[in-house]
């Protein structure tokens, strides 16, 4: 039944949703199990949405917290946020067949940061402690890496030579709290090096840029995402600090009324891990409560895409293309 309230529009910002490198890793899921059959173990989530693992455990693969999991062995999927070299060894050990679907702009932030250790200089990585891509990267270097999370974490750095300390930054941070927090380390070591923010991949830049655009002309801004997604939450936290109300939806089904009931611009964006089938089925569902009139920003263009390793590229053995609908 529909509400009685007057039509709304609702704005859907651009770019969102899919980047370059959750395309990838999913694909190459698909592919693997097209080619080699189920099961196909991923470890880790492929990418932090609950609607694509949901997907994929449908379609064959089973997802392991630990390659210790995974039977002797057998095809083994690392996620797009990267693994520490501990993984790899451990995978090795196992003698699993492994698919590395590490994103390649994250693989470029390793390299950076084992570039830096491999000069001497002491590595400070900008990210959030306890996510999947940190723990990869800091894992990938030899020497100890510093984690910070924020600006007050500047103070209680501690480094072996302040003459020589780099960093390097997690790939799906704010753009605008990772600025005051390079700014607060060139501060404390006037000697460092780094990136600045460009180790914030293009997907995410460009999605918190749209967010913005879109947080100036909506009374509420609605991010499609899960929550362990970190790049939809700081959409939200973006939105938020634009000073509109904003909330993270994990689906349709997961949408309080309440946040959009009696809006006249309720604006939709979503993470760059979140199929636009499920921000189709939110339109779709906000559509049941009330009239609304859809609009897309104009927003950037983005034509980024990375290519899938040789081996998933091959002929397959296992084609059931009738298994795997289009997202
Ligand atoms: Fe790669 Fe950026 Fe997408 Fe992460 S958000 S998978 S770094 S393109």
């Amino acid at each position: 039944m529909q509400d009685d309230v007057a039509q709304c529009r609702v704005i859907l910002a651009r770019p969102q949703g899919f980047c370059a490198g959750v395309v990838r890793a999913v694909e190459m899921v698909e592919r693997a199990l097209q080619m080699y059959g189920p099961p196909v173990y991923v470890r880790h989530e492929i990418v932090h949405n609950r609607h694509v693992v949901e997907r994929l455990k449908k379609l064959g693969a089973i997802f392991v917290d630990e390659v210790d999991d995974v039977p002797v062995g057998a095809l083994t999927l690392f996620s797009a946020h990267g693994v520490s070299r501990k993984v790899e060894e451990a995978a090795g050990r196992r003698n699993l067949d492994v698919v590395d679907a590490t994103c390649p702009l994250v693989r470029r932030v390793h390299r950076e940061a084992q570039n830096y250790a491999a000069r001497g200089y002491d590595v400070i990585l900008i990210g959030h402690n306890g996510h999947a891509e940190v723990e990869g990267t800091r894992g990938q270097v030899d020497s100890y890496v510093i984690v910070v999370e924020t600006v007050s974490d500047v103070a209680n750095v501690s480094v072996n030579d302040e003459s020589k300390v780099a960093f390097v930054t997690q790939t799906t941070l704010s753009v605008f709290d990772t600025g005051e927090i390079v700014a607060a380390l060139r501060k404390r070591f006037p000697a460092i090096v780094g990136p600045d923010t460009r180790d914030i991949c293009y997907a995410t830049q460009n999605r918190q840029m749209a967010v913005l655009e879109l947080a100036r002309i909506a009374d509420v801004v609605l991010v499609v995402g899960s929550p362990s997604s970190s790049n939809a939450s700081r959409l939200v936290e973006i939105a938020a600090s634009a000073g509109v109300e904003s909330h993270l939806v994990d689906g349709a089904d997961r949408l309080d009324p309440a946040w959009v009931r009696g809006r006249t611009a309720i604006g939709i964006t979503s993470g760059a891990s979140t199929p636009e089938s499920v921000v189709n089925d939110l339109v779709a569902h906000i559509g049941t409560l009330f009239p609304v009139t859809v609009d897309e920003l104009p927003g950037k263009k983005e034509n980024v895409h990375f290519r899938l390793p040789d081996r998933l590229l091959q002929p397959s053995r296992h084609l059931e293309a009738a298994a795997f609908p289009a997202e």
